[in-house]
């Protein structure tokens, strides 16, 4: 797993932007924001990412581990 996060907090809210890796696919990085708190208990390793980002979709639990875009994968699998 890849833990070159950068991160920041957006004002005075909990939420953190995220500054991910490269997509290894195009090469363009993605910011992402997140509640901080739930953040770390996966940076920390405290649960599965689908056990602490329940809401969010298949593909943005793959942009926050790998840092690679959905389209990405669409078009390296088409
Ligand atoms: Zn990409």
């Amino acid at each position: 797993m890849t833990t070159n996060f950068q991160f920041n907090f957006a004002g005075n809210s909990n939420d953190i932007c995220v500054h991910t890796t490269s997509c290894r696919i195009c090469g363009v990085a993605n910011d992402i924001t997140l509640d901080f708190n739930s953040y770390m208990r996966w940076y920390n390793g405290e649960g599965l990412i689908q056990d602490i980002w329940p809401n969010l979709a298949a593909d943005q639990r793959e942009l926050i581990m790998t840092g690679i875009h959905p389209i990405c994968w669409d078009k390296m699998f088409s």
